[in-house]
């Protein structure tokens, strides 16, 4: 952690404050994002855990951003993140114009080869919206914040949360309490 010189906020979202950081050795520009260690309730592991998790297991797609490095911190983790320009609720946000068509094809298509990617792996992401899909400065689209995300059993045995998602994109099943569901909750 002492190896990262601090530049400010960049963001922060439901679960945790995000940091612009310089690595002092290397120059690199990273994204530090705190994230809490609460209490292990029944076993289930928490959000900053279940984060770690799922990035580790999917390490490699062009289309999920790259966890570089975990640091304990205090009672919870510091995750440093390749760093995004911005994200896609920004890029809407600030557009002067709305975005042209090509370009939600573009966008579109990097958020389908994302999600089927994590998919494929059993990671069910959970909290898909415009502020969790960071754009890099040359306009890469990249799946972030796995803070909910589950890597997901086809037994169908096991129950699941429904509150998951933030309520806006949150897909029908989840809004009437379905206990068992699946990756469709990303694709709503
Ligand atoms: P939360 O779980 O608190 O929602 P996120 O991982 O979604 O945390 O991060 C919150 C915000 O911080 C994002 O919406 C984005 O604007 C910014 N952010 C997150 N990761 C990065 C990154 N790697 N590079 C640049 N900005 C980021
Ligand atoms: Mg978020």
């Amino acid at each position: 952690m002492d190896r990262q010189h601090p530049l400010g906020r960049i963001g922060e979202g439901a679960h945790g404050i995000v940091f612009k950081a310089k690595h002092v050795e290397t120059g690199e520009t990273v994204a530090l994002k705190k994230v809490a260690l609460r209490r292990l309730e029944d076993g289930i592991p928490n959000q900053a855990l279940r984060e770690i998790k799922a990035l580790q297991e999917i390490e490699d797609s062009q289309y999920v951003v790259k966890l570089k490095a975990v640091f304990p911190h205090g009672a919870g983790f510091v995750l440093a993140f390749e760093f995004m320009l911005s994200d896609l609720s920004e890029v809407i946000r600030h557009g002067k114009r709305p975005l042209a068509p090509a370009q939600v094809k573009a966008y579109m298509q990097m958020l389908l080869k994302g999600v089927a990617f994590c998919h494929a792996n059993n990671i069910v992401h959970r909290d898909l919206k415009p502020a969790n899909l960071l754009i890099s400065s040359s306009g890469q689209l990249k799946i972030a914040d796995f803070g909910l995300a589950r890597v997901f059993s086809h037994k169908g045995d096991r129950l699941y949360s429904h509150q998951v998602a933030t309520r806006w994109y949150r897909a029908p099943e989840l809004l009437y309490g379905a206990r068992q569901y699946d990756e469709g909750v990303d694709l709503w």
